[in-house]
């Protein structure tokens, strides 16, 4: 049988020009995800793969000629590049003596190879030692995904990985039998064909998967800001009531409590009549930061619109929930007054505190509690209500 178009120097050809027609693809993809540079790297990652490939076509017989070290030191610099994108795409500390493993194998093997060895096959294994390390850390990698979402594309990632490590090994099995010196048996061609066209649809799936994650992470992302107020970047009013049908849910099902505080600056128009607007947003984003310094990650923290606010404390009761109403109080008086704006006095807020069993949901517990917050607010302000109790609860 006649596998000539089919020989590896052609099979290689296409993977790098695959590659490099992929990573301008990431780049281009790069332009609708503004979050991070993972894919940066991804890109430079095929790209460098790319040139390995076609320099492997265009190889010279002696060991150390330029075009030879080119394509050493671009496959082990691509695969670091690949590894450190998922990183950095996953949030992730990247470890660094794994990439020096990755990046310096293949430099050693053109220090040490040129001189010890006659044939390129030692160059070749210690150079697929390195894409060996690769493959076993982002099978690690792709363990713990960052967001929900992009769980299913890390599963099948992994699983393309392990199907793809026993071609891998037959394939530098092989070529170690061949180093030894041993004969080769068996239709050695054949063989040649299926590792050329194994190594084209791993990286072609592995490419693809790539600009995926990207497509998935940028939906996610649009997803995200639908129930994200942009000014404070915590949940909107819509963010609120998906989270609020989640509690009210766990709370019929565990007979468990929650509480809510509804929060309310003091004479904000007067704030934005005397500073400008812009000093207004500055006062709304630095009550955002001391809302979720005082809540936990589990609390829907929400800007319901305007200079009103409402946090939802997931398993706290009433008491609790004053005392965090009463802590978010004085840390924001406090602050407005590092803010650099020309005050005479601190600005301050006023809050309405309502705990809620299963006697009611989150968004009629959240109207309760907007009762308790006009009473604060014809109380003089600066204070805390809560509804059970309607007396103050702290003051200035
Ligand atoms: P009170 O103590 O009774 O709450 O008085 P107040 O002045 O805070 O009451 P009111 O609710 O009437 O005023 C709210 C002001 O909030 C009106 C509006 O100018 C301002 N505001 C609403 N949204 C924004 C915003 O996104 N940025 C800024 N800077 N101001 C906003
Ligand atoms: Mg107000
Ligand atoms: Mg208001």
């Amino acid at each position: 049988m006649s596998l000539a178009p089919l020989d590896i120097a052609t099979l290689a050809l296409c993977r790098g020009l695959i590659q490099l027609l992929l990573s301008g693809l990431l780049l281009f993809a790069i332009r609708y995800d503004r979050d991070g540079s993972g894919p940066g790297y991804w890109a430079l990652g095929f790209a460098l793969n790319g040139l390995a490939l076609t320099t492997f076509v265009l190889r010279q017989p002696e060991l150390n000629a330029p075009l030879n070290i080119i394509n050493n030191l671009a496959t082990g610099f691509g695969s670091c590049a690949l590894l450190f994108g998922f990183w950095r795409f996953n949030k992730q500390q990247p470890l660094w003596p794994l990439l020096a493993l990755i990046g310096g194998l293949p430099i050693v093997s053109l220090i040490i190879g040129g001189d010890l060895w006659q044939n390129s096959a030692p160059r070749a294994l210690i150079t697929s030692s390195s894409l060996l390390v690769f493959y076993i850390g982002l099978l690690f990698l792709l363990d713990k995904p960052y967001r929900p979402e992009i769980e299913v594309l890390f599963r099948w990632l992994r699983r393309l990985i392990l199907a793809y490590l026993p071609i891998f090994f037959w394939q530098y099995g092989l070529l170690y039998i061949s180093w030894l010196g041993r004969e080769l048996t068996g239709p050695y061609e054949i063989y040649r064909a299926v590792f050329g066209i194994a190594a084209l649809l791993f990286t072609l799936t592995l490419a693809v998967a790539c600009i995926g994650l990207q497509f998935v992470r940028i939906s996610a992302h649009n997803a995200d800001s639908a129930v994200t107020d942009w000014l404070t970047g915590l949940l909107n009013r819509r963010g609120l009531s998906l989270l609020a049908t989640q509690d009210d849910a766990r709370r019929e099902r565990d007979r468990g409590v929650s509480a809510v505080i509804c929060l309310d600056i003091d004479h904000f128009k007067q704030v934005n009549d005397r500073l400008g607007h812009a000093a207004g947003d500055k006062v709304l984003q630095m009550l955002g930061e001391v809302i979720r310094a005082n809540v936990r990650g589990h609390d829907i923290a929400a800007r319901q619109g305007g200079e009103e606010f409402g946090v939802v404390l997931v398993g706290s009761d009433e008491i609790q929930a004053i005392q965090v109403a009463e802590r978010i109080r004085q840390d924001f008086s406090t602050r407005s007054l590092t803010l650099g704006l020309a005050l005479q006095d601190p600005i301050t807020l006023s809050a309405g505190v309502v705990g809620i069993a299963n006697d009611r949901t989150v968004l009629q517990a959240l109207d309760a509690a907007d009762v308790a917050l006009y009473a604060a607010k014809r109380a003089g302000r600066n204070r805390v209500m809560s509804a059970s109790s309607m007396a103050g609860a702290g003051g200035p």
